[in-house]
């Protein structure tokens, strides 16, 4: 399945148990990117300031250095795409990696398929992000929601609802990463400010709200999901 035109996305590998190594390398390269592997945190750093990449995907139980100091020391110099690969039962680690500046992350055992999807996700909205520069997006559209960021208007198939300064904030960070999972501190940063020392109920108490506004069944949502012990994302 080889398909892509143009330049081959370039992916370092950070993995250290060789069956993943193979069946990575070859299934990634099948699908058109160009795979550097590293064994080790140490190595991933030192190929990762050698080289240029796209997108890391990093394993998070590495020998020498850990994938947490990994991640930290390339988000000193780079905000390229990082995948978190975590083994079962790491979920703690995984909350850890999205506040460390992890784009997403992937549980083992995983599928192919799955991660090559979210490796393109990524990459899509890194490529998306720097293009568009600062507040040049005006209009925010996923799924049945569309957002008016000038007029501050909501829609939501077609019809326009009301939402209140904060909802509005909180949907528009939640669309602008649709797929992805936000952390509860990442949202509350966000839209309430690094300094909010408030109640974190009044996150839960404004999904809960845009749900009734936006869910056909708030009670069953479709499109605010809760990623359970994490936070939450947006699906279309
Ligand atoms: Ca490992």
């Amino acid at each position: 399945m080889s398909t892509h035109d143009g330049p081959k996305h370039r992916v370092l590998l950070v993995e250290d148990e060789e069956s993943f190594i193979d069946a990575l390398t070859i299934g990634l390269d099948r699908d058109g990117f160009d795979v550097t592997v590293a064994r080790d945190g140490q190595e991933a750093v030192e190929k990762f300031s050698a080289g240029a990449f796209d997108v890391v995907l990093l394993d998070l139980m590495l020998p020498k250095v850990s994938g947490l100091d990994v991640c930290r020391t390339i988000r000193q110099s780079s905000d390229v795409p990082i995948i978190v690969v975590s083994a079962k039962g790491e979920e703690v680690d995984a909350v850890v990696m999205l506040e460390m500046g992890a784009d997403d992350y992937v549980t083992k055992p995983y599928r192919l398929r799955e991660l090559i999807a979210r490796i393109r996700a990524v990459l899509r909205r890194h490529d998306h992000a720097r293009e568009t520069p600062d507040g040049a997006m005006a209009v925010t559209e996923v799924g049945p929601v569309r957002l008016e960021a000038d007029t501050r208007r909501c829609y939501v198939q077609g019809r326009e609802i009301k939402v209140r300064k904060k909802e509005f904030a909180l949907l528009e960070m939640l669309m602008s990463n649709a797929g992805r999972v936000l952390t509860r501190e990442q949202l509350i940063d966000r839209v309430w400010g690094s300094d909010y020392v408030g109640d974190t109920k009044t996150l839960d108490v404004h999904i809960k709200r845009l749900r009734t506004l936006i869910e056909e069944k708030p009670k069953d949502p479709k499109h605010i999901t809760t990623v359970r012990g994490v936070g939450y994302r947006f699906d279309a």
